[in-house]
């Protein structure tokens, strides 16, 4: 009989293990749902780039005699009557540990039982190098600091590549509901190329190009020497072990493996405590006092819109409106900006960002957000304000990267870019900061003190 393969967050057909378990059983229908809760929370750029992976896999589906089967609704209702239609005796996935994922699987597992044969839901292998859960300490508690984790995570190892092939597969075609057209996206808005070749060759560049000098390199957003692979590594265009399996152990390479941890640390996080999707890692951080009311909306505005005045900080966020992507500089210091000098809540910011980032990754986003707003793992950085001008000077030290992005201060040489009040003459058009970093500075610590006293 055959069975379905699920495509949720690995859409690729290399280094696939549930692919390779189903194929090994016998005939493959390959199947997306689009389900609305999910798709409800993306924003343009993250609804096309999943449109355009889904066409791409299906497009090389077809080079191997099959097809996508797009279907819309919810997964609990569409995955058992598919696999109905077919006589389907299992259906296939890579297992999911979102707190929405689990709970979804669960549903349709239960729904799968109540058919004729009662196929399972078989999950294999996971979007990660090692699914959350295995890295524990010896006493069994989860980590709930990096290194260590780290240390523990290469001590554990990860397995080789899946040797899924397409070409060996046989697959099984259904009719579809079709993968929708992209979203109107804003002027200027550039994604990067799709699918497993775009995951391919964005990797290949990087291995070229950036892998080397990475250790040192990857802190600067004006040389933009960091890989790119957070959007196909989000959706699963590439599987992590993909990349492990490329790497050596020059200090680049070192360097890369442990960003890749980080994933997986954070992922960890989320499935041992769930709640820290939404709510605060360190409680106590929930009677926090923030800033509400019009001036607060205004000011989320200008931050959304890359208009607070401070040219570093704006940059990133238009960067953002543009490519769906920012840097990881940028991205700590945007959200210091908005929780430590505009003292809006996280939450906020986290949200904007979901809407945005072709890799909006639940695990990701919200731990990166708790850690540069002091509420997540590791030592709570307290006193940490990022001063957004010198972190500019520090990093972006000829004033490059501000200009590619704001163009009101493209005539403005060298690092001066990144002080436009003291120029004699202000940009035109470009606002004046929209708050005194010094003092801004000073107001969070009160309010971190009273929080943490
Ligand atoms: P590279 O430097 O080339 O790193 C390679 C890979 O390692 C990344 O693709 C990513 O999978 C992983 N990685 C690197 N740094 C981190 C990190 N700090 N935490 C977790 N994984 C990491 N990353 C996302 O994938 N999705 C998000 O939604 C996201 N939101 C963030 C929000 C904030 C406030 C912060 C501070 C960080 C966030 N990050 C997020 C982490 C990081 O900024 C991005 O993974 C990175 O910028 C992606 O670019 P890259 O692929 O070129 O990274």
């Amino acid at each position: 009989a055959p069975s379905v393969v699920w495509f949720r967050r690995d859409l690729r057909l290399r280094d696939h293990a549930a692919l390779l378990t189903a194929a090994q059983q016998g005939p493959v229908l390959a199947l997306f749902v689009l389900d609305d809760v999910l798709l409800r929370t993306a924003g343009g750029p993250r609804t096309a780039w999943l449109r355009r992976s889904l066409r791409a896999l299906d497009a090389d589906l077809r080079e191997h005699g099959g097809g996508l089967v797009v279907r819309r609704g919810r997964p609990a209702d569409v995955v058992p009557a598919t696999a109905a239609e077919v006589g389907a005796s299992a259906v296939h996935v890579s297992a999911d540990f979102t707190p929405y994922g689990a709970r979804r699987d669960t549903a349709v597992e239960t729904a799968l039982a109540g058919l004729p044969g009662s196929p399972g839901l078989v999950r294999t292998g996971s979007p990660y190098a090692v699914a959350p859960g295995r890295v524990v300490r010896g006493d069994g508690a989860p980590y709930q600091v990096f290194t260590p984790f780290y240390r523990s995570w290469l001590d554990h190892g990860w397995r080789r590549p899946a040797e899924s092939d397409p070409a060996a597969t046989t697959w099984v075609a259904a009719p579809g509901d079709g993968i929708p057209d992209d979203p109107e996206l804003g002027d200027g808005t550039t994604l990067p190329e799709p699918g497993e070749a775009g995951a391919a060759a964005a990797w290949a560049r990087f291995r070229e190009e950036g892998l080397a000098g990475y250790d040192t390199d990857r802190d600067r957003p004006d040389h933009d020497a960091t890989s790119r692979m957070s959007p196909h590594l989000k959706i699963g265009t590439v599987h992590p072990r993909t990349l492990l399996a490329d790497l050596g152990h020059s200090t680049g390479e070192d360097a890369y493996r442990r960003q890749l941890a980080w994933r997986d640390f954070y992922a960890a996080v989320l499935h041992f405590w769930p709640r820290s999707a939404h709510g605060y890692f360190r409680r106590a951080f929930e009677s926090m006092e923030y800033d509400t009311g019009a001036e607060a909306q205004q000011r989320f505005r200008a931050w959304q819109e890359g208009r607070t005045g401070f040219p570093y900080v704006d940059a990133g966020m238009r960067q953002l409106l543009a490519e769906g992507w920012m840097h990881n500089r940028l991205r700590m210091l945007v959200a210091s900006f908005l929780v430590k000098d505009l003292h809006l809540e996280w939450t906020l910011g986290a949200r904007h960002f979901m809407d945005h980032l072709v890799d909006g990754d639940l695990a990701n986003n919200q731990h990166g957000w708790q850690w540069a707003a002091g509420t997540g793992t590791d030592a709570a950085p307290y006193f940490r304000v990022f001063n957004p001008i010198t972190q500019g000077e520090k990093f972006d030290p000829q004033g490059d990267y501000v200009r590619r992005w704001v163009p009101e201060l493209r005539d403005v040489p060298g690092k001066a870019v990144h002080r436009p009040w003291d120029l004699p003459q202000h940009p035109v058009g470009y606002p004046h900061p929209l708050v005194d970093h010094a003092e801004e500075r000073r107001e969070a610590l009160r309010r971190l003190s009273a929080v943490q006293s």
